[in-house]
């Protein structure tokens, strides 16, 4: 049992994998456990960590249409209308978690609408861990991947301000366009001493 949602963690798993493919899946419990550990080094509540890494990537499959009904019957910001998978997946993708997996923990649900873009001045240890462990879960395999870890081990912040500059990077190479919440995240982090 766990505070976090009315069941067992192996139950939670189960409803997580009955949502994502098998690749997917297996993603999501790298993550959980690359979260595991960044919240023991850095004084976040593990158990919180494993709930928010597990359900983190809930909704990354829903069709682009399940994401716009729920963005009209929340009358949540029309802007996201803008936007697509890889935005909804966090910011829509939460409400799906509390309305579908009945998970009400307002910081594991930050976490979640935060895990691709950051975010800024207010973004708590535990969205810092899962947007870490998304980035640097034992699959992932980029240039830098291994320097990111290193960094990411010494300080939890290093890790935040790292991946945001290589991914708005590699974002700008490609001519992709940028969520103003990254610009936020990159602003606070790069300006921030530490
Ligand atoms: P995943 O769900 O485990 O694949 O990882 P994320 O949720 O962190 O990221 C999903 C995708 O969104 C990745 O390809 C990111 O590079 C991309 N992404 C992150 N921030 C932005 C942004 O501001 N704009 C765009 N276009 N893509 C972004
Ligand atoms: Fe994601
Ligand atoms: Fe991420
Ligand atoms: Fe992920």
């Amino acid at each position: 049992m766990t505070k976090y949602f009315d069941g067992s963690i192996a139950q939670l798993e189960e409803k997580v994998e009955a949502q994502l493919s098998d690749y997917r899946f297996q993603h999501v419990r790298r993550v959980r456990d690359y979260a595991v550990q960044l919240a023991e080094a850095n004084g976040v509540d593990p158990d919180q960590a494993e709930v928010a890494a597990l359900v983190h990537d809930y909704a990354k499959e829903r069709s682009d249409s399940d994401f716009i009904a729920v963005i009209k019957r929340k009358k949540m910001d029309p802007d996201l209308l803008n936007w697509g998978n890889y935005i909804w997946h966090g910011v829509v993708g939460a409400e799906m978690i509390h309305d579908e997996l009945g998970i009400t923990d307002p910081d594991i649900l930050t976490a979640v609408r935060e895990h691709t873009t950051g975010a800024g001045a207010t973004m708590s240890k535990l969205s810092q861990v899962i947007f870490m462990a998304d980035y640097l879960e034992v699959g992932r395999d980029f240039d830098g991947v291994q320097v990111a870890r290193d960094i990411t081990k010494q300080s939890l912040e290093q890790g935040v301000k790292y991946q945001i500059v290589h991914t708005l990077a590699r974002l700008v190479k490609k001519e992709t366009p940028i969520y103003p919440k990254s610009l936020e995240t990159y602003n606070y982090w790069v300006r921030k001493e530490n």
